[in-house]
C-alpha cells in the first residue's frame, strides 16, 4: 500500500528546512477517493487526448541556471501561488477527464514548502490505478533528503539535470550550484531503487566537449540521458544565439566515435532515442529548434499560479484558479479545463531569428516547468 507510511516517515527523511510557498502550505492527507470518470476525456481539436500534465508547483529555485533565469530573477509574491491543496484539486479534476501522467517540476520543486504532501497525496491516485505515473524534474540539490520519501510516494522515476561534471564549470553554469549536493541526490535517488534520468542543456562552447563524458558516466551507471537544445524563453543576459547548439552537429560528432541506433522509445513528447551500441544505454535527444514534434503533443502545463499552458511555445493561455477559487464545486474548473483544451494549438512558433535574437516567448522555462 503506497501510503502506509503516511503520518510515519521512512528512517532517515529529514524535515524540511526553510522552504518557499504559500502562508497556507501545511502538510495535508486527501483520503477521498477518486470520483468515478463521470466526464468526458479531454481530446484536442486535432484529437489528441490530453493524457499528460506537468505541474510547476514554485518558480522559484536556489540555482540560478545561466540559459533559464537572470541573476536576478524577480519571483511571484507567495501570496499568488496555489496552495499545495489547489494543485491536487487541479490535477484530480485531469485525472478524472483522462490524464494519466503527472510531472511535477518548477523552478525546483523540492524546494517548495512541505512539497512532499503533494506526492503523498497524488499517490493516492497512483494506488487506485487512476494516474499510472507521477514523476519530477529536479535539479537534483535537494533530492539525497527527499529521494526515500518520494519512491515511499509510488514515484518511480526522477529526471535530474545536470550539464556537465566539472564542480568549476558547474558553479559558473548555476551561478552558485554545488555539484557534490547533486550527485549525493543521484546516489540516494538510485539508492532508494529511483530510475533516473540525465538531462543535460547542450551549450555551445561550454559543456560541448564533455557530451561523450557525460554519456559514458551516465550510461556506466544504468541511467539514461538526454541532451536538450538550449530554447528561447524568456529574456536572460547572454545571447541565446550564443548558447545555441544544434543537435544535429552534437550526434555528428558522436557519431564518429559511437554507433547510434535509433530506438522506438517515445514519450509522446520532443526526444526522439538511440540506443549507444558501446555503453548499451539510451540517449536522448530534445530538438524543439530543428524538429517538430508537435503533432503526437499529448501535454498540458499548469504554472504555480493556475494559469494553463496550452503549448510550451505559446503566449496562449488560460486561467484556471478563478474558476477553482469561484465555488467548491469543480463544475466551473472543467469547463474552464475543457474551454482552453479547445483552444489548444496545433504547435508551436519557435524561431531563432539571426539577426534579432530575442525571447519567441516572454517567459522563463522556470514558469511554466520544463
Ligand atoms: N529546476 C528543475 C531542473 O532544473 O530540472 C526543474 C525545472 S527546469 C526549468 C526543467 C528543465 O528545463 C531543466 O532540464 C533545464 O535544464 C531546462 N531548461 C531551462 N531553461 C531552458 C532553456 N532556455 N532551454 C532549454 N532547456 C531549458
Ligand atoms: Fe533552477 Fe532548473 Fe532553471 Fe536551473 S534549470 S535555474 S535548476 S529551474
Amino acid at each position: 500500500m503506497l501510503r502506509a507510511y503516511i503520518g510515519k516517515k521512512p528512517a532517515g527523511v529529514k524535515p524540511p528546512g526553510r522552504r518557499t510557498g504559500t502562508a497556507q502550505d501545511k502538510a495535508f492527507v486527501l483520503d477521498a477517493p477518486l470520483k468515478p470518470l463521470t466526464r468526458a476525456p479531454l481530446v484536442d481539436p486535432f484529437g489528441r487526448d490530453i493524457s499528460y500534465l506537468r505541474i510547476s508547483v514554485t518558480d522559484r529555485c536556489d540555482f540560478r541556471c545561466v540559459y533559464c533565469m537572470s541573476e536576478d530573477m524577480t519571483f511571484l509574491p507567495k501570496r499568488d501561488l496555489l496552495t499545495l491543496e489547489e494543485i491536487d484539486r487541479i490535477a484530480t479534476a485531469f485525472i478524472q477527464r483522462g490524464t494519466r501522467k503527472l510531472r511535477i517540476t518548477g523552478g525546483e520543486p523540492l524546494v517548495r514548502r512541505e512539497i512532499m504532501s503533494l506526492f503523498r497525496s497524488l499517490s493516492r491516485h497512483l494506488a487506485s490505478g487512476a494516474l499510472d505515473e507521477v514523476t519530477v524534474t529536479t535539479n537534483g540539490s535537494q533530492l539525497a533528503r527527499h529521494a526515500a520519501e518520494l519512491a515511499a510516494c509510488g514515484v518511480r522515476r526522477v529526471n535530474v539535470s545536470l550539464d556537465t561534471l566539472d564542480p568549476d564549470l558547474f558553479r559558473t553554469i548555476t551561478r552558485w550550484g554545488d555539484l557534490s549536493k547533486v550527485l549525493a541526490g543521484i546516489e540516494a535517488a538510485r539508492a532508494a531503487g529511483l530510475h533516473v534520468k540525465i538531462n543535460a542543456v547542450a551549450l555551445k562552447g561550454v559543456n560541448e566537449d564533455e557530451i561523450p563524458t557525460m554519456m559514458r558516466w551516465a550510461h556506466g551507471l544504468g541511467m539514461d540521458l538526454t541532451l536538450i537544445e538550449v530554447m528561447p524563453l524568456g529574456e536572460i543576459e547572454p545571447a541565446r544565439l550564443d548558447q545555441y547548439l544544434p543537435l544535429s552537429m552534437v550526434r555528428a560528432r558522436l557519431m564518429d566515435q559511437y554507433t547510434l541506433d535509433d530506438d522506438p522509445h517515445r514519450t509522446g513528447g520532443p526526444a526522439r532515442y538511440v540506443r549507444v551500441r558501446e555503453t548499451g544505454g539510451l540517449l536522448g535527444f530534445i530538438t524543439p529548434m530543428t524538429h517538430n514534434f508537435c503533432e503526437s503533443c499529448n501535454r498540458v502545463r499548469l504554472t504555480c499560479t493556475g494559469t494553463l499552458y496550452m503549448c510550451l511555445g505559446q503566449e496562449d493561455a488560460a486561467d484556471l484558479r478563478a474558476p477553482l477559487r469561484a465555488s467548491e464545486d469543480d463544475a466551473l474548473l472543467h469547463k474552464a479545463m475543457q474551454e482552453a483544451i479547445s483552444r489548444k494549438p496545433k504547435g508551436h512558433d519557435f524561431v531563432i531569428d539571426r539577426r534579432t535574437p530575442r525571447a519567441a516567448v516572454g517567459r522563463h522555462m522556470s514558469v511554466t516547468g520544463g
